[in-house]
């Protein structure tokens, strides 16, 4: 009986550790699955979010990407305006002050095409933008006719994923420009079709036209022509959202 007994205690004694490798073998084997299964499904639905209309919904660690093209440059001067000043110098002086407007916030990270004088082919702009992978391919340039009678602010696009981001600035540049209000429009312009991401041009005004000239030309004009275009831009990422 003693005996008997002892043996069975024994035996138990080795099933034991068995069993206990068992269940704590079942819980690493459970716990690793589900956190393998959590982890997944938390990358898939954050690639899923990122994609979402081409826009960079999260703002990594320099924020939304926009590369500033100031029209023209160098050897192409653009239009040239009532006053005889040419387009390219206008163009770039409202970018920078779009550049700079954009350093300031830390929700967006500003590049520009140019920042000086030179000549940059337009395929180049748009491979700069599409590289980097830019949010936003933002061109910015100053209208002109043959007439000095037309005047107004124009905004373009390429493809539907632009209009959102077309009709966001234009809405802000007409509202403090107060030029006519000439509408957002498609347009086959190459900047614009090489752009991979959403892609706007917009047309402050016209510089033929000799009262919309002197506000583009004036410090005060192209501040106010950069912060509506700023504001256009805030406006567009907060509807993103
Ligand atoms: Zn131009």
């Amino acid at each position: 009986m003693n005996r008997r007994y002892k043996t069975r205690k024994l035996a138990n004694m080795a099933v034991l550790p068995l069993f206990l490798v068992v269940i704590i073998g079942t819980v690493i084997f459970l716990v690793g699955h589900y956190t393998k299964d959590s982890r997944m499904m938390t990358k898939a639905l954050s690639s899923s979010a990122e994609e979402k209309g081409n826009i960079r919904l999260t703002s990594s660690n320099n924020g939304y990407r926009i590369m500033i093209d100031a029209g023209h440059g160098g050897k192409d001067p653009g239009a040239q305006g009532r006053s005889g000043i040419e387009e390219k110098h206008s163009n770039l002086a409202i970018a920078q002050k779009v550049y700079e407007l954009l350093l300031k916030d830390p929700q967006f990270d500003p590049r520009m095409t140019r920042s000086d004088d030179t000549f940059v082919e337009l395929d180049e702009r748009a491979a700069m933008a599409n590289e980097w992978k830019a949010d936003v391919m933002l061109s910015i340039h100053g209208n002109s006719y043959e007439s000095g009678n037309i005047s107004g602010t124009e905004t373009y696009y390429r493809y539907e994923n632009g209009i959102p981001l077309a009709m966001a600035i234009h809405q802000k540049v007409v509202e403090a420009m107060g030029f006519e209000d000439r509408g957002v429009r498609e347009n086959h312009l190459k900047v614009l079709s090489l752009s991979e991401m959403p892609a706007v041009l917009v047309e402050t005004g016209y510089l033929t036209n000799g009262a919309e000239e002197a506000v583009l030309l004036s410090e005060k004009g192209q501040i106010k022509a950069a912060q509506a275009i700023v504001d256009g831009l805030k406006q567009y990422f907060e509807g993103v959202e």
